[in-house]
Order: C-alpha cells, then structure tokens, then sequence
C-alpha cells in the first residue's frame, strides 16, 4: 500500500489536514498563493511545503 505511484500525490505533510487528501488534482491553490483548496472537504490551509505543482524540490523558498 506504501508502494504507490508518487507523481500524482504530495508528501504527506501536505496532505488535506481535515481528510488526509494527497492527489494534486483536489488540490488546489488559491489566488495569494499561500493556500490550498482541498476539492475533497473544501478545508483551506497552508501546506508547510509549498511545491505541490511545478514539484521542483530543490527551489529555494521565498525569501
Ligand atoms: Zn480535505
């Protein structure tokens, strides 16, 4: 169940707080930039790393 397919799904940190969703495509950002729309439960938060597209790990955060 661990062995899944990751493209698709972000890291577990920022999942949906309120019902655990990882799939990119019921994620979504909101206009500021700063915050996530789970599509799942409507839950709006900020995920603590803020690459769930574009999936550049290695980009510096804003300074
Ligand atoms: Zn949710």
């Amino acid at each position: 169940m661990i062995c899944q397919r990751n493209d698709d799904l972000v890291d577990p940190e920022d999942a949906c707080p309120r019902c655990a969703e990882r799939h990119i495509d019921r994620l979504i950002w909101i206009d500021d930039g700063e915050q996530v729309r789970c599509a799942a439960c409507s839950t709006i938060y900020t995920p603590p790393n803020r690459r769930l597209e574009g999936g550049d790990p290695h980009a510096a955060p804003t300074q």
